[in-house]
């Protein structure tokens, strides 16, 4: 374990982050992990949030059964992951796991537009398989099979808990697999 470092800290408020995104718990007082999940239009980061393991687990029942089994299936399907472990498992430098997709291994100099999420507990970080970076072309490759359901629930979700008119990335195809 290590600290979070600063790339997995809230652009938006410049520190890292300390509560849920939806039941607001403050994560040094829960005994649960959390995930730190950001994406990435180019430079920029669109989007990020930081979410106990309790309700990142209710949002992903709140999506199909058939939704949830694509994206199983498809990090299940990849032998990358395995692979990785065995190649930077000894690695506590967040760098050297996001430097390519989970999945399909490119290069994230070769990326533009990517998603990465991170696990902690408390102020650590928790390795493998997080941090991980999943690249756009993966992600649309889950995404237009998920069901219009897990779609409506997303946004809902995006309105429950983001204020303002919604970006591209949280559109309702914009469903991050690395939720
Ligand atoms: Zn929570
Ligand atoms: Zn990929």
């Amino acid at each position: 374990m290590g600290d979070i470092p600063p790339f997995f800290h809230s652009f938006e408020h410049d520190e890292p982050f300390h509560t849920c995104l939806t039941c607001e718990q403050a994560f040094h007082k829960i005994d649960a992990p959390y995930t730190v999940t950001k994406v990435f239009k180019g430079p920029e980061c669109v989007f990020e949030y930081g979410m106990c393991l309790p309700c990142r687990k209710n949002m992903a029942d709140s999506f199909s059964e058939e939704s949830r089994q694509r994206i199983t299936a498809f990090f299940e399907g990849s032998p990358n992951l395995a692979l990785r472990s065995e190649e930077i498992g000894h690695s506590q430098n967040h760098e050297d796991w996001i430097k390519n997709c989970a999945t399909c291994r490119t290069p994230l100099t070769e990326v533009i537009d990517y998603s990465v999420a991170c696990m902690g507990f408390g102020s650590n970080m928790i390795f493998d398989p997080f941090p991980m970076m999943v690249c756009s072309d993966c992600e649309q490759k889950v995404q237009e099979h998920l069901s219009k359901s897990t779609r409506e629930q997303w946004d809902k979700f995006i309105l429950d808990n983001f204020d303002g008119p919604p970006a591209d990335a949280l559109k309702p195809d914009g469903v991050p697999i690395l939720v």
